[in-house]
């Protein structure tokens, strides 16, 4: 009894209980037991039992969990109210003390261990009242895991030592809230950050974008501006202006530093130091801010071109002045200064261009209507001439020299009027492209000599000394269109008979120039006179169509200007090239390359036409034609020739003629295409269709006054041999027959 003494001090009160109850070997259980067990003795008086009893009553009844353990290193439980068994689902404190291996080390979980000691520690240390507030887990005895508060008070009892009591409540319920709350604050935080971080990505994308496209404008207005030289921001209304780019010319005005200066002070001394004297006046005033702002009142932007002069030389520049003012009131305002050299020069060679383009189309139009007029005159010329020579002829029937004399001048009209005719038509073919180069063998020799016997007779009567020299032709034989080197040839050595004076002199010399690989040749054909010559200023046009350069009535000279047009086209159309020279009152020299091919092994075949024509004198000559008058013409030009001639009217009458021919009886057929009943083509085709081959392969020569190209491609293609056109050329008519009866045989 002497160790009992019951103190103000409750938990030291309790202690002593509990430890005399242990000395006793009383277990806890059995006092809180006791309570309602009046089996217990105790070693003390009845007053301080229900005392006792009213402490372990009460705390037991506490409505959270209160639990005393040593303070030592084991922490050994001294101590739990039903409470706090209660919350480790425990019946007795016995359970408590085994789950927990009696100690407050038990109570805790032991991941939460380290952490809860090292706080109550802490706590302890810097609390004034030993009073400290941990949270952990603790392990119920069905394994299940709760949290719990812990209000833990450090006291040193006299009874039993240094002691924590410390009350417990489970705080599962209230940590899970706290949990939830914080994972919602989380999760709220996590979503507004989320959101802050969607917002500033959005942000940066739309930065970037407005950067890009800060940076795109940049680019385009740089681009822009790329071609001026200077570019200024100018303010009006403060007189301010600040450069963005400097030339080399306005860096001087600035001092090359890109600072403001005073607007007005500027423009003044770029006007009097770079722009031309002539135009200062116009730059001056273009550049005052009264010009501006009325100016730019009705527009965006104008522009001045000026000169500027720099060292010696002139250059033109334009002054762009744009509108950039931010609001109505026009005051800010960027100048663009760059070099319009290029352009102008370029605009007035264009504007002079168009100008020689129209003069060009003027003097066309002039040479044209000057043609139309004179070939309405140099038709008239001769067809008058035929009218009126004929009238005399008649008068002077009786008188042959004179009808004879007549008739030689209708034969010369007609011809000058079928020269015109043909030069026209040629022209028109040439047009419509329907010219063919054909390739036939040749020979350049040949062609020569014929052409020097077609213009001997014009060239004696203007007693023209004629030389045609071809000796320096090695290879004559070649592959060409005979036809257009004689064409060609005869264009220029009539004009050198036209244009030269009686007494003159032409040459016409052929030379082979240079040999080429592959069998081919340079050839060079130079027709010279001591004419009168050419101006040099008409040189230039003398190929042009209808180009002369006096006309008939001035020059007294016929012509049509198209001769040398025709020539030129020819050669150019063999891949040649055509020149001229001439000097006034001496002479022109025109000369014409070829590159021709040659043949390897020529044929020497020569035509003998007399004794060929002599050979078929005695067959007759077919003559196909509705015309009578064609009819009568062609039959007395064979007649006079020697011919024995047949004629018909109509294709079928030919083909019927000449079906029912005995195979000799006939030497050849003069076909006419257009004709009624049956054409010339359609009565060919039947003739080269009968059945006896002694009949169906007479020579035909059409005859025909279609004269295009095509025309002649269709008469070979029905089965024709050859196309002459209309009116009559006896010598070729004599030669084409001779050629094709050779060719047969
Ligand atoms: P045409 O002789 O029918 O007038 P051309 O086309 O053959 O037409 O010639 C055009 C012009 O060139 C002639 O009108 C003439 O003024 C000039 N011409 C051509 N050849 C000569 C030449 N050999 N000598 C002087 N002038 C020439």
């Amino acid at each position: 009894m002497a160790d009992y003494k019951i103190g103000n001090n409750l938990i030291e009160h309790m202690l002593l209980i509990l430890n005399i109850a242990q000395r006793n070997n009383i277990s806890i259980d059995l006092l809180s037991e006791k309570c309602t067990n009046e089996d217990i003795s105790l070693p003390l008086d009845p007053s301080s039992i229900d005392s006792i009893y009213e402490i372990i009553g009460f705390m037991d009844e506490m409505p959270g969990g209160f639990l005393i353990y040593h303070a030592d290193g084991n922490e050994e439980i001294i101590y739990a109210n039903k409470a706090l068994l209660h919350i480790f689902q425990c019946n007795t404190l016995a359970e408590l003390r085994y789950i927990t291996g009696n100690s407050f080390r038990g109570v805790v979980h032991r991941e939460d261990l380290e952490a809860v000691e090292e706080s109550i520690k802490k706590q302890i240390s810097r609390s004034k009242h030993d009073l400290d507030y941990v949270e952990y887990r603790i392990v119920r005895k069905d394994g299940t895991i709760r949290w719990v508060d812990d209000y833990g008070h450090f006291i040193h009892s006299q009874t039993v030592g240094d002691i924590f009591y410390v009350f417990i409540s489970d705080a599962t319920e209230k940590h899970n809230h706290h949990l939830s709350e914080k994972e919602a604050l989380l999760n709220d935080k996590k979503e507004k950050e989320q959101k802050l971080q969607t917002l500033i990505e959005e942000y940066d994308k739309e930065r970037k974008i407005i950067n890009q496209e800060q940076l795109r404008r940049l680019e385009v207005i740089e681009g822009l501006s790329v071609n001026y030289a200077s570019i200024l921001y100018v303010d009006l209304d403060t007189d301010k202006v600040l450069p963005y780019r400097l030339s080399v010319r306005n860096e001087n005005q600035f001092n090359s530093e890109f600072k403001a200066h005073m607007f007005s002070r500027y423009a003044k001394d770029y006007v009097n130091t770079w722009v031309h004297p002539e135009d200062r006046s116009l730059v001056a005033r273009v550049t005052t801010p009264e010009y501006i702002r009325e100016k730019l009142s009705n527009c965006k932007t104008y522009y001045v071109n000026y000169r500027i002069q720099s060292d010696s030389t002139t250059q033109y520049l334009q002054l762009r002045v744009v509108n950039v003012s931010t609001d109505k009131h026009i005051s800010q305002v960027v100048m663009g200064y760059r070099n319009v050299d290029e352009e102008i020069l370029l605009a007035k060679e264009q504007q002079r261009a168009m100008e020689e383009a129209l003069n060009n189309a003027k003097l066309a139009n002039n040479a044209k209507n000057a043609f139309l007029s004179n070939m309405s005159h140099d038709m008239r010329t001769p067809l008058n001439a035929i009218f009126g020579y004929t009238i005399l002829a008649k008068q002077h029937i009786q008188t042959p020299e004179a009808a004879l004399s007549y008739l030689d001048k209708i034969d010369s009209s007609g011809k000058q009027l079928l020269d015109l005719i043909e030069k026209v038509l040629e022209i028109s073919l040439m047009e419509s492209r329907d010219i063919q180069i054909t390739e036939t063998e040749c020979n350049l020799c040949d062609i020569l000599h014929d052409i020097h016997n077609t213009i001997q007779l014009q060239a004696d009567e203007k007693n023209i000394s004629l030389t045609v020299n071809s000796t320096k032709i090695e290879h004559c034989d070649i592959y060409r269109d005979e036809e257009k080197i004689k064409q060609f040839l005869l264009y220029l050595a009539n004009n050198a008979i036209k244009y030269t004076k009686t007494g003159g002199k032409i040459n016409i010399n052929a030379v082979e120039i240079e040999r080429l690989p592959n069998d081919c040749s340079i050839y060079r054909f130079i027709v010279e006179d001591t004419g009168i010559g050419i101006h040099k200023e008409f040189l230039d046009h003398i190929f042009e169509p209808f180009e002369r350069e006096q006309n008939t009535t001035f020059s007294g000279v016929y012509g049509t200007g198209l001769g040398l047009t025709i020539a030129k086209n020819i050669v150019e159309m063999m891949g040649g090239t055509i020149t001229a020279e001439s000097t006034v009152g001496v002479g022109s020299t025109f000369t014409v390359t070829l590159r021709l091919r040659t043949q390897s092994n020529p044929l020497m075949v020569s035509i003998d036409t007399d004794r060929i024509l002599d050979q078929v004198m005695h067959q007759k000559i077919l003559i196909v034609d509705d015309n009578e008058i064609n009819l009568e013409i062609e039959t007395e030009i064979l007649h006079g020739l020697g011919f024995t001639v047949a004629t018909v009217t109509n294709g079928i009458d030919a083909v019927n003629t000449i079906s029912n021919a005995e195979p000799d009886e006939y030497a050849l057929v003069l076909m006419d295409i257009q004709m009624p009943v049956m054409d010339g083509r359609r009565a060919a085709q039947a003739i080269r269709e009968l059945k006896n081959p002694l009949l169906s392969r007479i020579p035909i020569i059409a005859l025909s006054a279609n004269a295009f190209e095509h025309d002649k491609r269709m008469s070979l293609k029905c089965g024709m041999d050859a196309h002459l056109t209309k009116p009559i050329d006896v010598p070729l008519l004599l030669e084409t027959i001779a050629r094709i009866i050779q060719l047969r045989g």
